[in-house]
């Protein structure tokens, strides 16, 4: 196997068996209270209870969670993972995720968990889906089976980085539909696991597919998230 590069810096690690270099260890910020009650974006103010787009909109998903604050160094090693096939920088990725939500993923007990789908065509670009590798590793750990079709992407659609909130919502309308072969198979609670939460209109865009084929509870949980303010 060749050696692996870090998450952070991209240099190879040393000693080989670390996933990180031992001096960016801690580069990210690990979100922490305060944060929004519904989406978990790191909040300004004790007292604030909801971020401001959970204040202003109202989500399908009953509750989310997410790592660290998607600044410009997170941003950086996500693009890296996902557009220079750094797949190794999953198992770090998914080392974090754990050690920070393994409890609370536990004792919220999703029935599945369910990456965010790409579009097939991006698929096949990119040869993974990011999602897919988090959430495959956090089900290897918490035993809560990955259903990695469950979603699918039905149409391709813009990249988001550049729309408003209306845009981007309108933008994936319709993007998400039920795999058909799982129409018959509709669980009562499901966890989705994404890389990037900015707005939620993707995350959103997904409860609400299940939401309408009957999904009681809808989770998510991301690597990463912007901040509530
Ligand atoms: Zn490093
Ligand atoms: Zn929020």
């Amino acid at each position: 196997m060749y050696p692996s590069r870090c998450p952070v810096c991209g240099n190879i690690v040393t000693p080989r068996q670390q996933m990180v270099c031992m001096g960016c260890a801690n580069t990210f910020h690990v979100i922490k209270n305060p944060k929004c009650l519904k989406c978990g974006k790191p909040l300004e103010q004790e007292e604030q209870e909801y971020c401001f787009d959970c204040t202003r909109q109202t989500f399908h998903f009953n509750r989310g969670m997410a790592l660290w604050v998607y600044d410009e160094k997170v941003k950086k090693s996500i693009a890296n993972f996902k557009f220079h096939n750094r797949r190794e920088y999953s198992k770090y990725y998914v080392q974090e995720l754990l050690n920070y939500y393994r409890e609370e993923i536990i004792k919220t007990a999703p029935d599945i968990l369910v990456p965010v789908p790409l579009h097939k065509s991006k698929l096949k670009e990119r040869g993974f889906n990011q999602a897919y590798l988090l959430a495959q590793g956090i089900s290897k750990s918490v035993g809560i089976p990955v259903v990695e079709n469950y979603l699918i992407r039905s149409h391709k659609t813009k990249a988001q980085k550049r729309l408003d909130n209306r845009e981007r919502a309108n933008n994936l309308h319709g993007a998400f539909a039920l795999n058909s072969s799982y129409s018959e198979i509709i669980f009562n609670k499901i966890m989705l696991i994404d890389d990037i939460y900015t707005t939620g209109s993707t995350i959103d865009a997904c409860a609400e597919v299940l939401l309408q084929v009957g999904v009681k509870e809808i989770y998510f949980l991301s690597l990463s998230i912007g901040r509530g303010f």
